[in-house]
Parts: C-alpha cells; structure tokens; sequence
C-alpha cells in the first residue's frame, strides 16, 4: 500500500489527570469514578451524547444486575438506575435482572451525572491519535470542527469499546476464537398494538416476568417460512417497552462482521438495515399486533457486540468463572449467563453461572504501558467470560472500578502497581459491590 506522512503542528488544549476515551457505558462511569475521587477529568466521544451501545445502539436493557435476585452491581451503575426510575424511565424486572429503560432519558441523565462530577465533556470528537515517552502515554489527538487538538494526560482510559486507542498504541491484542459474535441494528417499532396477549403478557422485557418470551414464537415462525422464501440472519426478536404506548425497541436483525474494520461495518450496517424493513414486513404479515407498525428509527450506529480484546496482565476466564475463582484482585462481579450469539445461524447459547463471575483487575492493565487501562467490553477475556461480562451493569462496574484506579495512578505509581486494598476499600466506600458476599 502507498503511504504518505502527515506532519502538522496541534495545539495542546487542556491537560488532565485522566482522560478517559469513549463515552459509552463504562467510559462514562470511569469518568463519574475518577472525577468524584478529585482528579480533574477529561471524557472524549464521537456522538454529541453518552451511552454508546446503549443509546446510540438502542439496546435499552441494562443486564447483569442481579444473579438469582441478589444484587452484585451497585456504585454508578446503581445510583443513575435509581435516577432513572424516578423519573418513569427505568423498568427492573426480577428475577432476571434486566433493566429496561428509556434511551433519551439515558441521555439526559448520563450527561447530567457525569457533569455534575466535574467532568469536561469533549463530544463530536474523534480520538485519532496519540503520543508517548517511553512506557507512558502523553498526549491524545482529537479530531472535530476544530480541526485536530491534543489533550495531555496523567493516565488514559480506552473505553472505545473497539480498544482503538491501545490498538494505535501498538497494545497487543487477543486472538479471535472461534468467531465475533455477531452485530445487530436495533431499531424503534412505533404504531404496535401492545395490548393484545401476545405483547400484554409475553413480551421479553418489560419490568415483569413474562409467562414466556414473544421472541419464541416468532422465532419459530420466522424459521419456518425461511425455508420457503427469502428471510434474512436474524436473532431473537428481543422486544423492550419502556418509551410509551405503541412504541417498542426491537433487537432482531444479525450479521457477521468486524465492527472495528471500516468496510466490513459499512457493509454490515447496510445488510442491517435492509434486514429490518424484511423482517417488519414479515411481521405486519402475520402477527395482527405489527399490522400497522412502522419503523421510526433505527439505531443511528450498528449494535457491536464484540471486537478487540487486549492482552492484558491476566485473561478473565470463563473457566474459572465457573469454578467460582475469586482473584485477590477482584474488581467487578458478573451476573449475566455466558450469552453467545452465533455469527453463522441464528441460534444463541446460553449458559448460567452457579454464582456471580469475578474480574480480576489485571484484565484491565495492558502489559506496554505504566499509565494506561482499559475499560468495557474491550479488556482482556476470552470468548465464554467475555459472553458474561459484556452486558451494560458489569462494564459499567469495570467502568468505576477503572475510573478509580486511574485516580491511584502518577508518575511514581503505574496501573499494574496500585495498591489493590486501597483500590477495594474506596470500591466499597461507593457501594460499588464487586464481592459475593457484600450482595444485598
Ligand atoms: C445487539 C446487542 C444486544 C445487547 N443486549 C444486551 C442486553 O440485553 N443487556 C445488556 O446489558 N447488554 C446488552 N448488550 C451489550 C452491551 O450493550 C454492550 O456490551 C455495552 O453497552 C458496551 O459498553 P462499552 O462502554 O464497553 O462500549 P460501547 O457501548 O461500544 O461504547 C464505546 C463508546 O466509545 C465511543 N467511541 C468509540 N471509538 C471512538 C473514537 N475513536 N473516538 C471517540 N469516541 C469513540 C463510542 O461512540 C461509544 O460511545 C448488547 C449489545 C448488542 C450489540
């Protein structure tokens, strides 16, 4: 390939203690974590709103709460679900755990909580780049109308979910096992008729225990007529009400694809899209209660579920978090079962933990760098703990426990070699529960 070098002078805007990189559901709760510990904290995100996959991918149910009714997340993730209630835009549905919730309301209190930390906000900005001393990042490039600007930094969080900026730092990555799982493009279904007994009672998520899942049926009904006419890869259908009458987010188209390669996301998000207009077609076709439905929005990006993954000082193991491991260094605990979707068919395995998984801390520290760390669905786990781990209430657990550990950190202590009983003592003084024992 032709290259040619790019030189240019940036100006250096602000300089912080921590900057964290990606606003979606763990970056904004590392920056909530690191700001409230008193360092002065930079949070960087492409889109003008926070959440990520959760808002900007309309996933709208926040899993892994609760294991078997026994709460095991608590801290940020906790106290913005408390937020949320109050205000008629959070549905808890026990004994699963799930969350449902209102993705604008998402918006607007995500961005409160994480200014009312004192956090500075860089949105519509792009992290394109970064410069170092040795074992330590220095500098982080951003890309908007202001053209490229560089924030200093003290430590740096990469919560891009794609691990992008320890992918530019060179940061070894894991391989891929087997496949990704699969992306999805959510989408808003306005006009439905969700008083009928196939969406009154039986609707997958809606803050009550449903008798038995809707995406059941049409599972199978979808399956069935595939074999005699053109129905395209889908998953579920995963049905959510929580944003008022005649109004559902639907989770069911699915491909395979690299969500952290350009091309293969611009194709993918293309394949999707056609997908749900097919699928809601088929839907209007059988089932009186999407008669008259429409699609009102789709998620303005693709739901990615899984892409990078770095190599860090130690690998979250699914094994172990079977065998009920409990690391010295534990920060988080996982609810959710190991929950693979199948990038070739349209299947999902599901697979329960007997107790709640443990994250050790050193899956989020990667072996290059004194002053970097990693957050969200990109930290180091293989393809059946990463199955658990991936849902929004345990990244944002990750999220807080590396947004207070990056307050540990300076220029005499890297990330691998903060103190892990103070980092577990300040964890409990914000009600973060990451032990089976503190769950309430
Ligand atoms: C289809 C689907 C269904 C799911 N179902 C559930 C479910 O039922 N329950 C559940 O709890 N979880 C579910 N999940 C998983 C969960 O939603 C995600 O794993 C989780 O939200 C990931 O959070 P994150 O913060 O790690 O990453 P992300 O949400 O990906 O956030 C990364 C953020 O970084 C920003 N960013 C990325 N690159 C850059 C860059 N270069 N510069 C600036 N900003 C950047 C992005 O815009 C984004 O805001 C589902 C996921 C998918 C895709």
């Amino acid at each position: 390939m032709q290259t040619i070098r790019m030189q240019k002078e940036v100006p250096v805007v602000a300089q912080y203690h921590t900057i964290v990189c990606g606003g979606g559901a763990a970056g904004w709760a590392a920056a909530v974590a690191s700001a409230r510990q008193g360092k002065k904290t930079a949070l960087i995100e492409k889109f003008s709103f926070l959440g990520g996959t959760a808002t900007a991918g309309l996933v709208v149910p926040l899993s892994g709460c609760y294991h078997k009714e026994k709460r095991v997340v608590g801290g940020i993730c906790w106290e913005f679900i408390k937020e949320m209630e109050k205000l008629g835009a959070a549905q808890i549905e026990l004994p699963k755990g799930h969350v449902s919730f209102d993705p604008e309301i998402y918006k607007l209190l995500s961005w409160r909580m994480v200014r009312d930390a004192g956090v500075d906000i860089y949105s519509n900005c792009y992290l394109s780049g970064f410069e170092k001393d040795g074992k330590r990042l220095t500098h982080v490039f951003i890309e908007s109308k202001n053209g490229t600007e560089a924030l200093m930094g003290e430590v740096f969080i990469d919560a891009t979910g794609d691990a992008d900026l320890c992918h530019m730092a060179n940061v070894a990555m894991l391989p891929i096992e087997k496949e990704l799982q699969p992306m999805s493009m959510c989408f808003v279904l306005g006009n439905v008729d969700v008083s009928t007994d196939l969406l009154k009672n039986n609707i997958h998520h809606d803050g009550v225990v449903c008798k038995q899942s809707v995406h059941t049926g049409i599972h199978q009904y979808l399956d069935e007529i595939a074999e005699t006419e053109y129905v395209p890869q889908f998953g579920g259908p995963w049905v959510n009400t929580t944003m008022g009458e005649g109004l559902i987010a639907v989770n069911i188209t699915r491909t395979a694809g690299n969500g952290a390669d350009r091309e293969s996301l611009t194709q993918s998000e293309e394949k999707m899209r056609e997908s749900a207009f097919r699928l809601v077609e088929l839907l209007r076709r059988r089932y009186p209660e999407f008669k008259d439905c429409r699609i009102v929005a789709n998620a303005i990006q693709a739901g990615i579920r899984e892409t990078r993954h770095i190599r860090g000082l130690y690998t979250a193991c699914g094994r172990e978090m079977l065998d009920n491991v409990v690391y010295p260094d534990s920060i988080a605990c996982c609810a959710h079962p190991m929950d693979i979707h199948s990038a070739t068919d349209n299947s999902q395995t599901l697979m329960h933990l007997p107790v709640p998984g443990h994250i050790p801390y050193r899956a989020l520290v990667p072996q290059e760098y004194d002053n970097l760390l990693a957050a969200g669905r990109c930290i180091s786990a293989d393809r059946a703990s990463y199955a658990s781990i991936r849902v929004q209430a345990t990244v944002m657990a990750i999220g807080e426990a590396a947004g207070i550990a990056a307050a540990m950190c300076n220029e005499h202590t890297a990330a691998r070699d903060i103190s892990i009983d103070a980092l577990h003592e300040k964890l409990r003084a914000a009600n973060a529960i990451f032990f089976a024992a503190d769950a309430q």
